[in-house]
């Protein structure tokens, strides 16, 4: 995988350069710190080596190169982060194989294609432009977010492609085009506002297209979205989020709406931290793509039964997730779209005020507070509640919950705790766990670990004297190791003496001259607790056999051991 153009992309591309555009980071002696994007957690343990040019997290025990973080993070492919790395680092892949762009390559420039003919239509079609304005998009948001229209015509957009050159047979992959019954090629998108969706890396995967009014026979639905392509998978996609990823990690929360006007609307108004979810309800691997870079998402629906039920279970999905939940009530308006429109401060300031999500579902749950045991529909409430909360991720934001709950229905938390445990908890969806599974290390001794801790200290200092008195008490592979690293070496050739390396250095830490005094007598302490085993051991076979010899000469060697 390190071979060829990787390894060329590699020397050319700083890692900790390449990361800094998606995590903060914070010094850590010769290191860099950041929080995990890949689990959650509340302090750093994702370790960059600006030498070794690797990452590694402490926390989940994910790591690996350049490579390795852009794959995980985006969810690509290892070809897909080629070409990608390739671009930046303006290394020339050779031509990439024709049956693989046959399969991506060609779907990207479709969905171009169709975006550039559809922004075109749009600059000549009045009754589009009137609509949109009268929705209160701006010329420059249209613009940025390359709206365009689809005329309301059987193929126009099928012969533009057809005359650039494009095969009909690609075309209908690329999700554009249909055919009729009788063999009739049309275009999927007739007659609609046209509105790109771009992947997290501001590529056109696919469209939702929404229908005029003026146009709207009922037959069709409202919204037409593109079908799933190779290159378009709803389910992962945020639509907004190649804009709004920056703004969302700068604030560490994501405004969540449900379409793309809520979206538009809101990001025109100055919420930089919009993303919507593009024709789907939202799902795992939504609540994945934004964890990573936010703790906290924000949610706003109508205060009807409808919306209500629509925004619990996405706010269920998000605290399942580890996300924390606040929601954003508009008074008296429809929607996000409607409350920009109204006035543009309106939806910041409703953000500024947003609530925890467990304030608003025990009022909605329990809205006399005290809950009389005798009532059943009281007492199915209370449950659902305790449900929710039991379903929290984070145990300390359990147990905040659960007091204040207490508090709220005058209950005493002991008996509320009971009543949880027996209350079935919806079970975390499989995406979770799988994501979290904690990938086992191989666990090393004590005296290891502290070999390991005072190796990185020397290394982190640049001088590896400090450890001269304690040379023979170092293990075995720690003794190895610190010739390795005398050498002035950053790599080793064994692998396993490789991931020991790589594990010193980007734990390498500065520490005082007192902790490297107290992790020296930790180790000697140790050394000599072992030798004490190891003799008594001795004593005790000497003894059995009757040897006089091995027996005085053990005790002697027990005798001289340092007491402690
Ligand atoms: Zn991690």
């Amino acid at each position: 995988m390190t071979d060829g153009p990787a390894q060329t992309i590699k020397e050319k591309l700083d890692i900790v350069e390449f990361l800094r555009g998606y995590l903060p980071m914070t010094p850590a002696g010769k290191n860099l710190k950041a929080r995990c994007p890949f689990h959650n957690e509340k302090t750093p343990s994702f370790m960059i080596s600006p030498e070794r040019q690797t990452w590694h997290c402490f926390g989940c025990g994910l790591g690996g190169d350049i490579f390795a973080f852009l794959m995980k993070y985006e969810n690509m492919e290892f070809g897909e982060a080629l070409k990608v790395l390739a671009e930046k680092s303006g290394v020339e892949l050779k031509r990439a194989d024709p049956r693989e762009y046959k399969v991506f390559g060609l779907l990207y420039e479709l969905q171009d294609a169709a975006k550039d003919f559809w922004k075109e239509q749009l600059k000549t079609a009045k009754i589009a432009k009137d609509y949109l304005d009268e929705r209160g998009l701006t010329p420059e948001t249209i613009e940025e977010f390359e709206i365009g229209f689809a005329p309301n015509d059987q193929d126009s957009l099928a012969m533009y492609l057809i005359n650039k050159g494009y095969d009909p047979a690609d075309i209908t992959r690329a999700g554009l085009i249909g055919r009729t019954e009788r063999g009739l090629q049309y275009d999927r998108f007739r007659g609609r506002i046209m509105f790109p969706i771009h992947n997290h890396l501001g590529k056109v995967v696919g469209f939702t297209g929404r229908i005029l009014p003026q146009l709207d026979t009922g037959e069709l639905g409202k919204y037409v979205n593109s079908p799933e392509t190779p290159i378009f998978n709803k389910s992962k996609l945020l639509y907004g989020f190649w804009k709004s990823k920056s703004g969302v990690r700068e604030s560490g929360k994501a405004y969540l709406v449900e379409g793309q006007m809520d979206f538009l609307m809101s990001y025109q108004v100055g919420i930089k931290n919009a993303v919507a979810t593009s024709g789907t309800a939202l799902t795992p691997d939504h609540i994945l793509a934004l964890r990573k870079i936010a703790e906290e998402l924000l949610v706003s629906f109508d205060n009807d039964d409808a919306g209500f039920a629509a925004g619990e279970r996405a706010i269920d999905l998000a605290e399942a997730g580890g996300m924390q939940v606040r929601i954003v009530s508009l008074e008296g308006v429809k929607d996000p779209a409607e409350a920009a429109q109204k006035d543009p401060k309106l939806l910041g300031e409703a953000i500024a005020k947003a609530e925890p999500a467990f304030k608003v579902f025990f009022r909605r749950y329990l809205p006399w507070g005290k809950v009389d045991p005798l009532n059943h529909a009281e007492l199915k409430n209370l449950r659902i509640l305790l449900n929710k909360i039991k379903s929290i991720s984070s145990p300390v934001e359990r147990d905040y919950w659960l007091k204040d709950l207490a508090t709220y229905a005058k209950m005493s938390e002991s008996t509320l705790k009971e009543e949880m445990e027996k209350v079935q908890v919806v079970q975390t969806p499989e995406r979770f766990r799988e994501e979290e599974k904690i990938i086992p290390e191989r666990k090393y001794s004590r005296g290891e670990r502290i070999s390991k801790d005072l190796l990185g200290a020397a290394y982190s200092r640049g001088d590896y004297s400090i450890l001269n008195d304690v040379e023979d008490l170092l293990d075995p592979s720690s003794k190895k190791l610190l010739k390795t690293l005398k050498s002035g070496a950053k790599k080793a050739a064994d692998p396993e003496e490789d991931a020991f390396l790589n594990l010193v250095i980007l734990e390498a830490a500065d520490v005082s001259d007192g902790e490297i005094a107290d992790m020296k007598s930790a180790l000697k302490d140790g050394s000599s607790k072992t030798k004490r085993l190891e003799l008594t051991e001795r004593v005790k076979e000497a003894e059995a056999k009757g040897d006089e010899e091995a027996l005085k000469k053990a005790i002697e060697e027990l005798r001289s051991l340092p007491q402690g």
